[in-house]
């Protein structure tokens, strides 16, 4: 994946299943060096746990097990949702394993974890959506490696999103990250099982319920959005409270994925960039490569300089 190869876009409808894409020369990834990658691979079967890295074909694994920054994804590797931008598989998942949350404690600590980004399949065949096991996770953590700092990425717990997210917040991670993902006018194509506005009020209620809690959410950029739709989802995050954006080029996992209508250039990502920080999010990420868990230490350090600032301004 580090070859750097010409633009080549074909202009297709949001159908799935067209050929294979080729990308410009401004996706370019690292490939995994000396021995982290292959020991943090190890860790991570010896534990018998997931990571949305792998399972999610992420174009910068490479980069990121080189430095030991996995993202564990709890409650299996199974997804009950079939979205047409990601490659988790779909299926029945198996039942939930109770050593998980331990496991993730022990893999933060063998890795040397400042801060850790835990995910989850959907689990909608669970009465709470797998709430409980963030819960837990949360709690393993903060008992075994107490200086680790936590931000997790749910999804959206449909029609059982109140008590999961009033579970989840008492447990106090330090980030609570959930993706919209896309513009609401993709979401019947691109996200189907989820819906827009459920996903905004879940974000804003995390942050009703305890304004200390740093939240986060993501989209995928080239799937056939307009520029206007983006700024729109900027001011429904803002007006939800949103502190962190995070904004990435949607790269097809595999040719049945849905296709990339676009692939936006850096300067793109720059001037949406710029209108994000208007728009006064404490801090923005928005490159091709920008993924919600992509620098997730780093960028906590830097949101909690930035609330930091702008409280002491306020005073
Ligand atoms: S960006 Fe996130 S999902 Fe991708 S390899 Fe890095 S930690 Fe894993």
């Amino acid at each position: 994946m580090n070859e750097a190869v010409a633009p080549i876009v074909s202009a297709s409808p949001n159908g799935l299943g067209e050929g294979k894409q080729r990308k410009p020369d401004w996706i370019r990834v690292k490939a995994p060096l000396g021995s982290a990658f292959s020991e943090t691979k190890a860790l991570m079967r010896r534990l018998n746990l997931a990571t949305v890295c792998e399972e999610a074909a992420c174009p910068n694994i490479g980069e990121c097990w080189t430095k030991k920054h996995a993202t564990v994804m709890i409650l299996g590797d199974t997804c009950t949702r079939a979205c047409a931008f990601c490659n988790v598989k779909t299926g029945m998942p198996r039942a939930v394993d109770p050593l998980e949350p331990e496991h993730v404690a022990v893999a933060a600590a063998e890795l040397g974890l400042e801060h850790i980004v835990v995910t989850s399949v959907d689990r909608d065949d669970l009465p709470d959506g797998g709430a409980s096991q963030f819960v837990k996770v949360i709690e393993a953590l903060r008992r075994n490696t107490p200086s680790t700092t936590i931000e997790i990425l749910t999804p959206d717990f449909r029609n059982k999103s109140q008590a999961a997210v009033e579970a989840i917040v008492a447990a106090r991670p330090d980030v609570y990250n959930h993706n919209l993902e896309t513009v609401p006018r993709l979401y019947p194509t691109i996200r189907p099982g989820a819906r827009y506005y459920a996903s905004l009020r879940l974000l804003e209620s995390v942050k009703r319920q305890d304004p200390t809690i740093f939240t986060k959410s993501g989209v995928m950029v080239g799937l056939g959005e307009q520029r206007l739709e983006v700024h729109q989802v900027m001011d429904d995050m803002r007006s939800a409270d949103v502190d962190f954006l995070t904004m990435g080029q949607y790269l097809q996992p595999t040719p049945r994925h849905a296709s990339v209508e676009e692939f936006v250039t850096p300067q793109a990502f720059g001037a949406y960039a710029a209108i994000a920080r208007a728009k006064g999010f404490l801090l923005v990420a928005a490159s091709p490569l920008t993924r919600s868990s992509y620098h997730a230490g780093d960028d906590f350090a830097k949101m909690k300089t930035a609330r930091e600032a702008k409280l002491a301004i306020a005073r």
